[in-house]
């Protein structure tokens, strides 16, 4: 089965800039990109590896390192792994229209919880891979963060969705040296990359 069906049926090649491979595999490390993304709403659109896709969620307010905060993370379809190099504009008509830059990116270890608020990290990249898997079906998975702006430890959590839908989680920090109250994504708004913000990418 192609993971990336759900993700070259919503797009056309010949139409957008964003790639359609997943060539830049890490042998060693898990990678994590945030790709702020002005489409009909601003978003931050946070991705994962795992077994070869980037797991995706779009988080309306951007991820957080204060550990009261709680966001909303819709999960969507899964993207190529080269998706995380994408700063760009897609262009209007096509899914998703408007610039996208590289909020963070780094790598990520996933975790296992030892006990109560102890948790395991976990180095190898197989090994991880599996938790991670695992996590997804059961709905939590527990990471940690080397990026440029955000770091430490997370977790995502799956909850019931309103209307039925079967795609809202939650994004947490967990409390660590890493926490910060009052953290805001929106008070970072140049790409780690460019160095441009979303009114830089878009010309006028
Ligand atoms: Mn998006």
């Amino acid at each position: 089965m192609d993971k990336l069906s759900k993700y070259k049926s919503m797009r056309e090649r010949s139409k957008t800039p964003e790639p359609f491979t997943s060539k830049d595999i890490d042998p060693k490390k898990l990678v994590f990109v945030v790709q702020k993304h002005q489409a009909t709403a601003l978003h931050y659109d946070f991705r994962l590896e795992a077994s070869k896709v980037m797991l995706s969620w779009a988080v309306p307010k951007g991820p957080t390192l204060d550990s009261k905060v709680r966001r909303l993370a819709m999960q969507t379809e899964d993207h190529p792994l080269d998706y995380r190099h994408f700063e760009g504009i897609i262009p209007k008509g096509e899914y998703g229209a408007g610039p996208v830059i590289i909020w963070d990116r780094g790598t990520y270890l996933p975790e296992i919880e030892i006990s109560k608020s102890v948790r395991k990290q976990i180095t190898n990249k197989s090994d991880g891979e599996k938790i991670m898997e695992e996590g997804i079906k059961k709905g939590e998975i527990k990471f940690f963060l080397k990026g440029k702006k955000i770091n430490g430890s997370f977790a995502l959590v799956k909850i019931k969705g309103w209307s039925g839908r079967d795609n809202s989680w939650l994004l947490v920090k967990h409390q660590d040296q890493y926490s910060k109250e009052g953290f805001e994504a929106k008070d970072f708004p140049k790409s780690v990359v460019s160095g441009k913000t979303l009114d830089q990418i878009n010309p006028k």
